[in-house]
């Protein structure tokens, strides 16, 4: 009995870290052996333990621009639209155990970009890794106070900031729903919340184009691909949720980042907040696109693109 205890205990989770699961997973000696000791341990251990070789993360996420001194990385550019991001399962780990609810969002506010989306909780609260992937930054950022930041096997990466407590450090590997710290307020925050940031090789992304922050904890589609517009926070209001346009194939991406833009043609009384509310563009936006002032006084008849 005590043989088959540390048979079970120090032999079998080596096993299974090992790089060709499939093979050993059909012996059936040791498929009979797993059974048991999951029963030994109960089922919901058995996913941390094993879910890195099952889900066969051989990607070596460390080797290019492994930098873990801070928070966003500069790819000088190394980054074509639309971007594709490939995810395996179609749920990801919620980052908190209680209900999500996402007090401010990706987007401009008060002139200046968010670049995130901040979800309540209460100081103490306990983080968890949304994927699978390995901690590339693990400390004090003014702004955003303690974080930690996971690069994940499909080169995404998760940045959760405000934190009071770390659960990790920097090079750690995780599991999915692996514990990361605990929530707070730290760096620039009014009130405990979560700020969570999605970024593709240094490119921030909208988080709710790719997921639902919402109980299902869904994620938007398998294959995914990213435009312009949901890396642009001056496209968004960090009040509301953006109406989203899902691209899951690259035909239906690029067809609409060859639209033609919208254009405006500006009336009698018109003002740049006018025009920004009734065609749900930010004033930020307008005057990027129009390479304008948020002061400049509007002709009538001016042609103004909207997006
Ligand atoms: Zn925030």
């Amino acid at each position: 009995m005590r043989f088959l205890f540390i048979l079970l205990v120090f032999c079998l989770p080596i096993s299974f870290m090992a790089q060709n699961t499939p093979t050993i997973i059909s012996n059936p000696k040791l498929a009979n052996l797993l059974e048991e000791y999951k029963s030994l341990i109960g089922e919901n251990d058995e996913n941390h333990l094993f879910s890195e070789s099952l889900t066969g993360n051989e990607i070596d996420v460390t080797s290019e621009f492994w930098d873990t001194s801070r928070i966003r990385l500069d790819y000088n550019n190394d980054v074509t639209y639309p971007i594709n991001i490939q995810f395996k399962e179609s749920n990801y780990v919620s980052p908190i155990s209680r209900n999500k609810v996402v007090t401010s969002r990706y987007g401009w506010r008060k002139g200046r970009a968010h670049r995130g989306i901040d979800i309540d909780l209460v100081t103490g609260d306990s983080l968890y890794a949304m994927f699978d992937g390995v901690v590339r930054f693990a400390s004090y950022s003014s702004g955003h106070g303690n974080t930690v930041v996971i690069r994940h096997f499909n080169g995404l990466e998760t940045v959760y900031a405000h934190l009071s407590a770390y659960g990790v450090k920097e090079n750690d590997s995780l599991v999915a729903g692996a514990y990361l710290g605990k929530g707070g307020a730290t760096g620039n925050a009014r009130g405990s919340h979560l700020h969570l940031e999605m970024y593709y090789k240094g490119v921030p992304v909208n988080p709710e184009y790719l997921l639902s922050f919402d109980e299902n904890n869904e994620i938007r589609s398998q294959d995914i691909w990213i435009t312009k517009t949901w890396t642009r926070p001056e496209l968004h209001n960090s009040r509301r949720q953006s109406e989203l346009e899902l691209f899951s194939t690259e035909e239906d991406a690029i067809a609409s980042m060859n639209k033609p833009p919208r254009v405006y043609i500006v009336k009698k009384g018109d003002t740049l907040s006018r025009i920004s509310s009734r065609n749900q563009v930010s004033i930020a936006a307008l005057c990027k696109s129009n390479h304008i002032r948020k002061n400049s006084t509007l002709r009538i008849g001016q042609k103004l693109i909207i997006d």
